[in-house]
């Protein structure tokens, strides 16, 4: 065999289609019984309600060079966009909205447009030139200086810096949420690149869902690979070199910790040390709800979008993810919410709804919070309760009970601080390759990190066909 793939999570899957591509005969092995890793559809709660149990806005799908060079619809995969890509309520019946262009955006936020048509605008306008190089490693000058200056300059430091200025409670509001999706606290550097990229992806992609749920897409890159001659096994957990056929390559989407302990001494003791300081980021709990209705948000701008931020003021998000980072659990925890029912109405029976939150929690917690995450929604959305059908809960250590790669309930695969967002999982010129000829890491512990695009698939499938090349 040419090459053999651990895990079929997108980036798993990602890399074996591009080696499958390239002419490689490749066999994937997958620990659970289905593919899809980060990726997978189920009915959680009640029979005719699909829930994604992980991923559902495929922000960075719609922008990822790697999707963009698949055919997905011809594969049945339909994004459906909202009419909002993000809506962050605030207290009483206001609201603050990311809509498709910057300007409608701009026009939501009171004296603070001009400020933020004048920050966003170049960037979205200059996103072609960027969005490549900010989902590749760094490496080198990038081929357009400027527009990445821009970016750069905007970016590294903290949220806090950032929105420094604006001037009303709106704008503040808005990056927090989007800033916040980090796993931070808005005081780090670079939460300002993570607020401004997730910005320009909604501008640019809308924010979308999948119709039917996010398995479709891991359905669609199964028979993608099977086309090109790959094939998948399920059920099959890789715990030592023996569980691999020989092979020319082996690439693990998994977590660096779990490659090292499954390759033992075939990795270096430097790269062993490396992964040794590689940090993970805090725990997520999320809850699942099968819902009697829509949410019956106060703001109306909130039933358009299919993502929501709840936390309120700048402040209060601030406050809480300093909680989490402290190693506390917030009273008013920052939240996720996502609605797919909003756009796609395959995912409950007629009338109903599903929707699914996620708040932030210290690394390793098993603390239930969704009485808390509840609070947050009735918060903004009284009456919510009345609505719950059934719902299914994971704390941070049910996350990595559920996925291996999620280690302590961190779903980024790392934590994103400064050095590890630049260079993932250690400081190497090429970050998949591991110093071992033939092992690559393609998992999101890689560049560019979480999120469902498959760069650090391609990216490490990539550099294993340029050692084979050169080793011919
Ligand atoms: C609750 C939640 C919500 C999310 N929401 C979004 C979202 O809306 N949008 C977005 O873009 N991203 C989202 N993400 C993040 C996204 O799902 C991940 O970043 C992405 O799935 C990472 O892909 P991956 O291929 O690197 O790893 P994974 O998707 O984690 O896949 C890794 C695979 O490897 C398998 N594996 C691990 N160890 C072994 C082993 N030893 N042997 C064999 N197989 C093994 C696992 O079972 C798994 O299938 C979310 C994640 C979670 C948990």
């Amino acid at each position: 065999m040419d090459a053999a793939v651990v895990g079929a999570g997108p980036n798993g899957l990602a890399a074996a289609l591009v080696l499958a591509r390239a002419g490689l005969h490749v066999e994937v092995f997958e620990a659970e019984s289905s593919a899809g890793g980060g990726c997978r559809t189920e009915e959680l709660t009640l029979p005719g309600f699909h829930h994604d149990v992980c991923s559902t806005i495929q922000s960075m799908l719609a922008i990822s060079p790697f999707f963009g060079d698949l055919d997905l619809a011809a594969r049945g995969v339909r994004l459906c966009r909202p009419e909002v890509a993000f809506a962050h309520p605030l207290e009483g019946e206001r609201a603050v909205a990311l809509t498709g262009s910057v300007s409608d955006t701009a026009a939501g936020l009171g004296g603070d447009g001009v400020a933020y048509e004048k920050l966003v605008g170049p960037l979205v306008a200059g996103a072609a030139k960027t969005s490549p190089a900010i989902l590749a490693p760094i490496r080198g000058v990038p081929e357009h200086p400027l527009a990445m200056a821009r970016f750069g300059v905007a970016g590294l430091p903290s949220v806090s810096h950032l929105v420094r200025r604006f001037h009303g409670e709106e704008a503040p509001a808005l990056f927090a949420g989007v800033a916040a999706h980090a796993m931070m606290p808005l005081t780090s550097p670079l939460t300002a690149a993570v607020g401004l990229f997730l910005t320009m992806s909604a501008h640019l992609g809308g924010w979308p869902v999948i119709e039917g749920g996010s398995a479709v897409l891991v359905d669609a890159l199964l028979a993608e690979l099977d086309d090109a001659g790959g094939v998948a096994h399920l059920n099959r957990p890789i715990t030592s070199p023996k569980d691999l056929p020989d092979s020319r390559v082996t690439l693990f989407d998994t977590s660096p910790r779990t490659m090292v302990e499954v390759m033992g001494g075939r990795v270096s003791a430097r790269y062993r040390r490396g992964v040794d300081h590689y940090r993970s980021g805090p725990g997520v709990c999320k809850v699942d709800w099968a819902l009697d209705g829509p949410v019956p948000w106060r703001a109306p701008v909130c039933s358009r979008a299919a993502t929501l931020h709840l936390g309120g003021s700048f402040e209060e998000i601030a406050g809480a993810e300093a909680d989490v980072a402290a190693g506390r659990h917030p009273e008013r925890p920052y939240c996720i919410v996502v609605q797919p029912s909003v756009v796609d109405p395959t995912r409950a029976p007629e009338g109903k709804s599903t929707l699914w939150a996620y708040c932030h929690v210290p690394n390793g917690s098993d603390v239930d919070m969704t009485s808390r995450i509840e609070d947050q929604i009735e918060r903004f959305a009284p009456g919510f309760r009345d609505l719950i059908l059934a719902r299914s809960t994971m704390t941070a250590m049910d996350e990595q009970r559920y996925n291996a790669n999620y280690l302590g309930g961190d779903i980024n695969g790392g934590a994103a601080t400064l050095r590890q967002t630049v260079f993932r999982p250690m400081i190497r010129w090429n970050p998949y390759r591991t110093g071992t000829p033939g092992l690559y890491l393609c998992s999101a512990s890689t560049p560019p990190g979480g999120g469902v695009h498959g760069m650090c698939g391609a990216g490490a499938a990539r550099a294993a066909l340029r050692d084979l090349e050169r080793t011919q």
